[in-house]
């Protein structure tokens, strides 16, 4: 590998999603191999809880400064989501930038799995958006430094549960209703997440509009949950009791705002607010958010707790506290006259203080 370099002038010109970048250390590591055409990005939050655990991209970039931006704000969510979820883990994320050439995927993985075994187990990798478990498989070849390897080991499961329980006590605080029945429930994103999500949810009474780019994906919610498929361009407007994102980032910005006709936000997909100043305009609509990093926290948990070498019972238990977690901090944020979003990130950085 010709490189190991540490940018900080690439790093300055990337808007970090919130000012309260406490991190004790702060890490930004860029690996590059031109003979593969490879660029991986791991970014790592330290707040000495532990070492960094969250999954790897592996997508099309723009540019590398928006795949630098990528990893370093869902890095940040990352250690947010370990400190709400009481896990003994720093934030971190890495980011392989798909080439357009047609590479050995293999080489590839190789390759990455060097560059987390170079950072000697500050940091864990784990699948995510365009990563398998099988590709993990790989990288297990070339470093013990990752996680979510077997079947039975998919965060996806966890994920879809807390997300699940999520939108049950986001319903109970906005009408004090314990169940879904009839409740409308817009989901963006049918894949490995989405999918799930749509059974529980389906199974629980509700009635679902789905849309996915791949057609596909939204079909078989359609036969499976005799869902209603939109364009995926026509979700935001769908009225609907419960918006479910469970696709993209930054999905909630200047341009999705108006078009919300929910009560309800309340999804698996990471890193939700395009600025957190939206946080507070969804409110002034009187529209609930739950912040993403609380509510799909599930999967994280799930693989922190098999390295401890928990049962799926104690798993499960741990993930459906999710629900009771919104609960306790909606009412507490109800006291204190904050939204449930301004609470949260209040917990999250008191848990973060503590730490470093
Ligand atoms: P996935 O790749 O399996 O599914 C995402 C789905 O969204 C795909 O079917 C894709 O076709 C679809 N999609 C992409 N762009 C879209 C668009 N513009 N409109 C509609 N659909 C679109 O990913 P996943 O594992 O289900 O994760 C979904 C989201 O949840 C991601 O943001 C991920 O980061 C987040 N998340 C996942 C987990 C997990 O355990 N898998 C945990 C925490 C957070």
């Amino acid at each position: 590998m010709d490189c190991v370099l540490l940018i900080n002038s690439i790093k300055k010109r990337c808007n970090m999603r919130n000012k309260n970048d406490n991190a004790s250390g702060s890490e930004l590591h860029i690996f590059q191999d031109k003979s593969l055409d490879f660029c991986a990005i791991i970014s790592l939050k330290k707040y000495e809880r532990g070492p960094a655990l969250g999954g790897c991209r592996f997508l099309s970039y723009p540019s590398l400064e928006a795949a630098i931006k990528d990893a370093e704000r869902l890095a940040h969510a990352m250690s947010y989501k370990a400190a709400m979820s009481d896990l003994p883990h720093d934030g971190g994320k890495a980011v392989i930038i798909r080439s357009q050439r047609s590479i050995d995927h293999t080489s590839i993985l190789k390759r990455f799995a060097e560059c987390v075994g170079s950072l000697k187990g500050r940091y864990i990798t784990t699948i995510d958006s365009g990563t398998t478990q099988a590709d993990m498989s790989i990288i297990k070849n070339h470093t013990s430094y990752v996680t979510g390897i077997l079947e039975e080991d998919d965060p996806s499961v966890s994920t879809a549960l807390g997300v699940f329980t999520g939108i049950q006590a986001a319903v109970k605080l906005l009408n004090g209703r314990d169940n879904l029945a009839g409740l409308h429930v817009a989901i963006q994103g049918a894949g490995s997440v989405g999918y799930l999500l749509a059974d529980s949810l389906h199974q629980a009474g509700a009635r679902l509009t789905v849309c996915d780019i791949d057609p596909v994906r939204a079909e078989r919610c359609k036969n499976e949950f005799n869902a209603t498929i939109v364009d995926p361009a026509a979700i935001y407007a769908v009225p609907c009791d419960i918006f479910a994102p469970c696709a993209l980032g930054q999905i909630i910005n200047p341009l999705t705002l108006m078009q919300f006709n929910t009560k309800i936000i309340a999804g698996a997909a990471n890193d939700q607010l395009a600025t957190c100043e939206l946080a507070y305009e969804l409110a002034k609509r009187g529209i609930l958010y739950v912040p993403d990093y609380l509510i799909n926290a599930g999967g994280l948990i799930q693989l922190a707790l098999q390295r401890q070498n928990k049962n799926r019972t104690v798993i499960t238990e741990r993930v459906v506290q999710i629900g009771e977690r919104i609960l306790h901090l909606a009412a507490a944020a109800k006291q204190q006259q904050m939204t449930l979003f301004a609470m949260t990130e209040k917990m999250a950085e008191r848990a973060l203080a503590n730490c470093s």
